[in-house]
């Protein structure tokens, strides 16, 4: 019970029921829930009111909406599906795991979201549509991140890796994964999916090489043993990259592994070419701190 936001109000008369997310004000006798308020408060009709709460609401209900979307275009595009394939992606149980979609481009996300109510301005700061107002992510590979969206492109002529506007987040369904006392932490969500499907569930991925601050805080938030299985680079790069890494996590107190892989492969080619789950297990039972 407060003071009603709708009109003068000298004593309390605005009831908010929170359970039922409905308000009503004895005072002027309007009611309603945060739809109708939001209609009331700023004036506007039901439209704008909706696309004011789901500004107000943040990122979050948008890029959910945005996943949904493509979801269901990866089941209309033979060659994103043809991709996954290719890319050693086959069970269905995976494509709903980790939520996979397809960015076909165009204008088609656009047209979707600005239907739904979303207006124009909101979708080019989340930075889904370019400024001459195309889709973004075009023929791409969607996967959903907690506040972010990784696409992969499926065209050598595209850069392969893209995120929105933003910063990545922390470690790839972090919750799943902290429960095993070993983790097996990757650079791309290829070779996540590629282990998840064959079976390691106590799988993580960083997006890259690098972890932010967030990624590091997380590996170390529990006793356990990380397994870093990184790209084996011909450059060295990756067996670099995960030298530093494996010495930062020993350094406070988390044992580290590397997984050497054969030269060339990361995880996925790994699987892709042939290689199964007893095969990545003795590499894993292999692995040097
Ligand atoms: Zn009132």
């Amino acid at each position: 019970m407060g003071l009603c936001p709708l009109h003068a109000d000298r004593k309390p008369s605005f009831l908010v029921d929170p359970g039922k997310s409905l308000f009503y004000c004895y005072g002027c006798g309007r009611g309603g829930d945060v739809i109708r308020f939001a209609e009331i408060y700023h004036d506007v009709k039901f439209p704008q009111a909706l696309a004011l709460l789901r500004q107000w609401r943040g990122l979050a209900p948008l890029l959910q909406e945005v996943a949904g979307f493509y979801r269901v275009q990866l089941h209309r595009h033979a060659e994103a599906v043809a991709y996954l394939r290719q890319r050693g992606v086959r069970s269905p149980e995976l494509i709903e795991h980790m939520r996979i979609g397809y960015a076909p481009g165009g204008s088609c996300l656009r047209a979707w979201l600005m239907q739904s109510g979303y207006p124009l301005s909101a979708l080019r700061q989340a930075g889904l549509v370019t400024a001459l107002g195309y889709d973004a992510y075009m023929h791409r590979i969607v996967f959903p991140l907690e506040g972010n969206l990784y696409g992969r492109s499926i065209s050598a002529a595209a850069p392969p890796h893209r995120f929105l506007p933003g910063p990545k987040g922390g470690l790839y369904v972090w919750e799943q994964a902290r429960r095993y006392p070993e983790v097996i932490l990757v650079e791309g969500l290829l070779d996540y999916a590629v282990l998840w499907q064959a079976g390691f569930n106590n799988v993580t991925c960083a997006l890259g090489t690098h972890l932010n601050a967030r990624q590091f805080q997380q590996l170390c938030d529990g006793p356990r043993t990380v397994y870093l299985s990184f790209d084996a680079d011909a450059n060295g790069s990756g067996p670099q990259a995960s030298q530093r890494l494996a010495h930062r996590l020993e350094a406070h107190g988390i044992p580290a592994r590397r997984i050497v892989l054969p030269v060339g492969h990361d995880p996925n080619s790994f699987f892709v070419q042939g290689g199964d789950a007893g095969q990545f297990q003795s590499l894993l039972e292999a692995a040097q701190p």
